[in-house]
C-alpha cells in the first residue's frame, strides 16, 4: 500500500472486568498467547497485551487490559477504565455470586466512561457444565436487557474466546469508522 495508507491505523483499548477468579487473566492469555494456567495468581500492577487484527484492510491494534487482581479489593482505579472503547464483563457460570455482581460492574463501567463502549457479557468456564449454576438463558436475558453482546466461553478449552474478543474489536471499529 502507499505511504498515505500507512496512516490508517487504529488502537483500541479494551478492559476486562468481573469478580475475582472468574477467569479474566486466562481469557486474555488464551486470546493473546494461546496459554492457560490452572494456578494463575494475581500479579501486581496493571497489565495489558496487544493483539493486531486486519479489518477492511486496515491494521487494528487491540490493547487489552487485565485488572491484575485489584478487583479483589474493590479498587479498580479510574485509570484502568480511562480511554477504553470496549469491555468484556465476565462471570463464572459455576458461581452465581459472580453473575449477581454483573450489575455492579456495569455501573462501575458507566461511571468511568465518557464514550460509547462496546460491551460483551461473558459467561466463562462453560466447560464446567456439570456444576453449572447460571443458565444460558439467564445470561442471554441479562445481556438483552442491558444491551450487551453475550457469549459463553471457556479459557480452558478455548471455546468462543477468540470470537468474544473479536466481536468487541469489530464493534468498536464499526463505532469509530
Ligand atoms: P481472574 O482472577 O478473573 O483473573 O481469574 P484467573 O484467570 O486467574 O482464573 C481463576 C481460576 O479459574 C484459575 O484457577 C484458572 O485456572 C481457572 N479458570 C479460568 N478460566 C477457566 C475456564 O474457562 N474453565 C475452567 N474450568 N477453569 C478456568
Ligand atoms: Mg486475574
Amino acid at each position: 500500500s502507499s505511504s498515505e495508507d500507512e496512516g490508517e491505523e487504529y488502537l483500541f483499548k479494551i478492559v476486562i472486568i468481573g469478580d475475582s477468579a472468574v477467569g479474566k487473566s486466562n481469557l486474555l492469555s488464551r486470546y493473546a498467547r494461546n496459554e492457560f494456567n490452572l494456578h494463575s495468581k494475581a500479579t501486581i500492577g496493571v497489565e495489558f497485551q496487544t493483539q493486531t487484527l486486519e479489518i477492511d484492510g486496515k491494521e487494528v491494534k487491540a490493547q487489552i487490559w487485565d485488572t491484575a487482581g485489584q478487583e479483589r479489593f474493590r479498587a479498580v482505579t479510574s485509570a484502568y477504565y480511562r480511554g477504553a472503547f470496549g469491555a468484556l464483563i465476565v462471570y463464572d457460570i459455576s458461581r452465581s455470586s459472580t453473575f449477581d455482581s454483573i450489575p455492579r460492574w456495569l455501573d462501575e463501567l458507566k461511571t468511568h466512561s465518557d464514550t460509547t463502549i462496546a460491551r460483551m457479557l461473558v459467561g466463562n468456564k462453560c466447560d464446567l457444565e456439570n456444576i453449572r449454576a447460571v443458565s444460558v438463558e439467564e445470561g442471554k436475558s441479562l445481556a438483552e436487557t442491558e444491551g450487551l453482546f453475550f457469549m459463553e466461553t471457556s479459557a480452558l478449552d478455548s471455546t468462543n474466546v477468540q470470537k468474544a474478543f473479536e466481536i468487541v474489536i469489530r464493534e468498536i471499529y464499526n463505532n469509530v469508522s
